[in-house]
């Protein structure tokens, strides 16, 4: 029988492959082009420095997935051809203000603390930080360089997740908006908008904001809520930037991505100018050069935020065999999701704890 998978976004497609890995039958149902679709407007860090400040749970978690990043950016390749433009050089975080360090690097001792000592991250003064990135400003005061830190090209994954998904025997069906399911203990019916019917013996709502309309059917709170983020790309430039930070990177092709800014807007995309010129001026900020490049792109998409802004992993209480995940991060947990995830969505033994992640958190 097969699991029907709904929202085919980087979180829906990395447990869809994964499941195919197991040897299970899915179908994925993808709505439709003006879905919001976080996948398609995000940073593409792998980041885990700082991540899970108070949850350290979260940071393990995290700090897993970066763990089987590579070996996945390696099966992708081998089984379609697309190179993902994995990077693991570390990521550097760069301050303007003293203040700002501190309070970081106390966070992050805390966490190192809290995780038993095993949390690589060290501290760079301005001159340290430019012997190892040249064209930083006089503004900068200095950074924060983890080794656990990386970065891909997510559009490059999304293509090479939807081809793997395809060519393992999985169906994605695209502008196939659910509308509709009828929830039964491993009998699941999903319904689109056209009618058509899609039946499972398991079923994982993985479908971003458009969670919410089908969660009450299979017995989840789904407590998410958009958060806008607005991004810029220049120009392609000679590479410079080895280490991608929290707000600037050089994607493979050359062009140097700078943000993400943080709007609780409610479900607006839209980028506004006044943004966009804070953006720029950080950029400035930290590498001056960039005061003279082109702005070629900027777009704006709104992240899934749980209360928390951690990840969500739920069994369903209604009905056997139904699974909500969902999360902030997906890009940094895709992996996590396509190797670790489907021993849990299969109810293995050997399944990671994901307790800690359950909807039950949020009636405490
Ligand atoms: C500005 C920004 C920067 C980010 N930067 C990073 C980063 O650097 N690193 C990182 O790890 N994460 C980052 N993220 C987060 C990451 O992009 C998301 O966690 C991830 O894309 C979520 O994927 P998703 O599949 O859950 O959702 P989406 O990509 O939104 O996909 C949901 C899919 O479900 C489909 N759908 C919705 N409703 C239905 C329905 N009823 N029926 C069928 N299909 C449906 C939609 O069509 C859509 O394709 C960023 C996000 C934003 C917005």
């Amino acid at each position: 029988m097969t699991t029907i998978v709904i929202g085919g976004g980087v979180v829906g497609l990395s447990l869809a492959y994964g499941l195919l890995k197991q040897g299970k039958d899915v179908i994925v149902l993808d709505g439709e082009d003006d879905d919001f679709r976080a996948s398609r407007g995000n940073f593409g860090l792998i980041w885990i420095q700082g991540k899970g400040a108070n949850a350290p749970h979260y940071a393990m978690w995290s700090r897993r997935s970066a763990s089987v990043w590579e070996g996945f950016a390696k099966d992708l390749f081998a089984e379609t051809g697309v190179d993902v433009a994995y990077q693991n050089a570390g990521g550097i975080d760069y301050f303007t203000d003293e203040d700002e360090l501190e309070t970081q690097v106390q966070s992050l001792t805390k966490l190192r603390g809290d995780l038993g000592g095993d949390y690589p991250f060290e501290i760079l003064d301005h001159v340290g930080l430019k012997a190892r990135v040249p064209e930083i400003g006089p503004k900068v005061i200095g950074g924060i360089y983890s080794l656990m830190d990386g970065h891909v090209n997510p559009l490059y994954l999304m293509r090479a997740l939807s081809i793997a998904v395809r060519q393992a025997g999985g169906q994605v069906k695209t502008g196939a908006r659910v509308v509709d399911v009828d929830a039964q203990d491993r009998d699941f019916t999903a319904i689109l908008a056209d009618g058509t019917k899609i039946t499972g013996d398991a079923l994982v709502l993985a479908a971003g904001l458009g969670a919410t309309d089908l969660s009450k059917s299979l017995g989840f709170a789904a407590p998410i809520r958009p958060q806008q983020g607005q991004i810029l790309i220049t120009e392609k430039l000679p590479f410079f930037l080895k280490y991608p930070s929290g707000t600037l990177r050089q994607v493979n092709e050359g062009g140097v991505q700078i943000g993400a800014s943080k709007a609780e807007v409610g479900f607006d995309d839209d980028e506004d100018i006044a943004t966009s010129a804070i953006l720029a001026q950080h950029a400035i900020d930290i590498f001056p050069h960039l005061e003279n490049v082109k702005l070629v792109r900027s777009w704006a998409a709104l992240r899934i935020m749980s209360p928390d802004g951690l990840p969500i992993y739920q069994r369903s209480p209604r009905a056997l065999g139904a699974s909500f995940v969902t999360c902030h991060s997906g890009i940094t947990l895709a992996a996590a999701h396509a190797c670790l995830m489907p021993d849990w969505l299969l109810e293995r033994n050997n399944a990671p704890d994901v307790s800690a992640f359950s909807e039950s958190r949020f009636h405490v």
